[in-house]
């Protein structure tokens, strides 16, 4: 029966495929017990399900390359060696042998002891290893699932994959397999897995788990993750619009292609700066090769997750480097470590038993809580600044005495460089992310400390509206769209340019087509923005009146309601 369902869309596209259901990675298994005969036959079961899993990982590992091949290579050897554990296996026989369990709840059992037993430690490194068990037992139990021919194995061409989450490391192998988009119940259109869904060019939405349970396994489903809509079982009429839609998208996208090479100016001349979000070396490329002016948020914290260590000064320089040379000459923005909150941290740096992260010791607070690490980045990108111009940028930023320790932390470590024989530029510039309303608020106090500003508005609006990023039962509430959010970036824009100081937005709003005329009414000449984005903003910049739009401004400033800003901006 045809079914419409809606989500949000975490990254864009089109796509049609069949229902592919995966477990939740929590193991939501009941106690199931076995007649003594068939007990043997479970231990044998299980073992085939290990040794598969360890066969499963071997092969991964084996496939790794590209950029971030070492990173997940790492932490693939974590999840072998977890499973290797002979108590692991002991544990698991016993409980089945005496407990007449079934093999998959043996394992939810012996998940649920060792979750305990991690998150009492008090190392805060060994309790953040309980994402390892959820993921290893998690593997072991849908190996137990699969037919004997593997032929469930989650994950293959034309599949609709339809989960409660997915880790960032297994989005290049799904695409890979050629699984044609993404439902998930959990996570935000913000996610980490969002943002590496777009760089695939994976369709992603973010649905309510009720509405996901509707969907049967094997059903035809259409995906538009454009408008944020779902039809299970699509009828003719449905299939033909899509058909339509897709020609119409390739068509856009051929139109686009024709923009690479253009400038980025509104209709009336006024030329604004596109500059690129990445974090890895295909967002790089990728920037380069659409153009983008420089790269306006490297989001370092990808080198910190999914390891044990965190990363040495060479290997973070070598990340950096990468990125600096490959922008040729165009100025690279490293963002100093943000972990903490909605970036979790297998390293155990930040800490994971925060009673509310999110308002934690997380971005340059962490920073200053662990001095050596963030000397050993700082070092790191004042190096890399010797291969081309590079900018370093502060995240969560409260205060004006934070940003006047962290100058006096990037000047000790150039000096320190120098004398070690480094030949470093005269100047590194230094700017802070405001996404702290206090910082927003206060900013003509902090602007003499900075040479840059970077308006974070995945965070700026969280905490203005306290609306948190990563829930999607809030839904629409996380919006630019309030009275209160566009009067504090008009403020900051407006603040920055008095005093002669760059300016742009780096949050998601940036790439959002919907937002580009509105940030420009605002007096936004700088975004920055997943390099997906960079040609449809460069279309809608250069298909808007910069006179005209200015004019709006006051009304925007003015407006009181949600509704009124929405009529407003969906007609300018
Ligand atoms: C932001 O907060 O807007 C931002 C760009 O940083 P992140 O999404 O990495 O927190
Ligand atoms: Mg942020």
């Amino acid at each position: 029966m045809r079914l419409k369902l809606t989500g949000l869309t975490a990254a864009k596209g089109l796509a049609l495929g069949r229902a592919r259901i995966r477990e939740p990675h929590v193991l939501d298994i009941e106690e199931h017990h076995l007649p003594p005969d068939q007990v043997e036959a479970e231990v044998e079961r299980l073992q085939q399900a290990i040794a598969a899993t360890r066969a499963e990982l071997a092969k991964l590992r084996g496939q790794l390359q590209g950029a971030l091949a070492q990173e997940i290579g790492e932490f693939l050897d974590v999840h072998a060696m977890l499973l290797d554990d002979p108590d692991l296996s002991t544990g698991l026989t016993t409980l089945i042998r005496t407990g007449l369990y079934s093999a998959s709840y043996a394992l939810k059992l012996q998940h649920d002891r060792l979750v305990q037993v991690f998150e009492a430690m008090d190392d805060p490194y060994l309790r953040s290893r309980r994402e390892d068990v959820d993921h290893v037992l998690g593997r072991v139990q849908a190996a137990l699932h699969r037919a004997p021919d593997g032929s469930d194995v989650i994950g293959l061409a034309g599949d609709v994959l339809i989960t409660d989450s997915v880790a960032p490391a297994e989005l290049a192998q799904l695409s890979e397999r050629g699984v044609v988009a993404l439902l998930v119940s959990q996570g935000s259109t913000l996610s980490h897995s969002a943002i590496m869904a777009r760089s695939l060019g994976l369709p992603m939405l973010v649905v309510p788990p009720d509405d996901l349970a509707v969907v049967t396994e094997g059903a035809a489903v259409m995906v538009d993750a454009i408008r944020g809509e779902i039809i299970v079982e699509p009828d003719p009429d449905d299939l033909l619009q899509l058909r339509e839609r897709e020609f119409a998208q390739t068509r856009e996208r051929r139109e686009l292609a024709r923009l690479r090479d253009k400038p980025t100016a509104t209709r009336d001349g006024t030329p604004i700066q596109l500059l690129a979000n990445a974090e890895s070396r295909e967002d790089i490329s990728r920037a380069h090769r659409l153009g983008a002016a420089g790269v306006g948020l490297f989001r370092t914290e990808l080198l910190f997750l999914q390891r044990h260590e965190p990363p040495d000064e060479d290997e973070q320089l070598a990340a950096y480097r990468d990125a600096v040379l490959g922008m040729s000459g165009r100025p690279v923005t490293l963002r100093i470590f943000d972990l903490g909150a909605d970036k979790a941290d297998s390293a155990g740096i930040a800490l994971t038993r925060e009673p509310n992260p999110a308002l934690g010791l997380r971005g340059i607070r962490l920073g200053f809580a662990r001095p050596a690490l963030l000397r050993t980045q700082l070092r790191a990108m004042l190096r890399a600044s010797a291969y081309g111009p590079v900018r370093i940028l502060a995240p969560m930023v409260t205060r004006r005495d934070e940003m006047a320790h962290l100058g006096r932390l990037v000047q000790s470590c150039t000096r320190e460089l120098r004398r070690e024989g480094h030949h470093l530029p005269q100047q590194v510039q230094l700017g802070a992310m405001i996404e702290v309303p206090a910082a927003a608020i206060a900013l003509p106090a902090m602007l003499s400390t900075l040479d840059f500003v970077s308006i974070g508005t995945n965070d700026l609006i969280q905490y203005l509206l306290a609306v948190d990023r990563g829930n999607p039962a809030l839904g629409e509430m996380f919006s630019p769209l309030y009275p209160a959010v566009i009067r504090v970036l008009h403020q900051v824009i407006q603040t920055c340019k008095a005093a002669g100081k760059p300016v742009s937005i780096c949050g998601e709003i940036a790439s959002d087509a919907r937002f580009t005329r509105m940030l420009l009414a605002l007096g936004l000449t700088e975004f920055s923005m997943h390099p997906s984005s960079l040609l449809d903003i460069r279309a809608t910049i250069r298909d808007s009146d910069l006179r005209q739009l200015r004019r709006r401004t006051g009304a925007l400033l003015r407006a009181g309601r949600r509704t009124t800003l929405e009529q407003l901006v969906a007609r300018l």
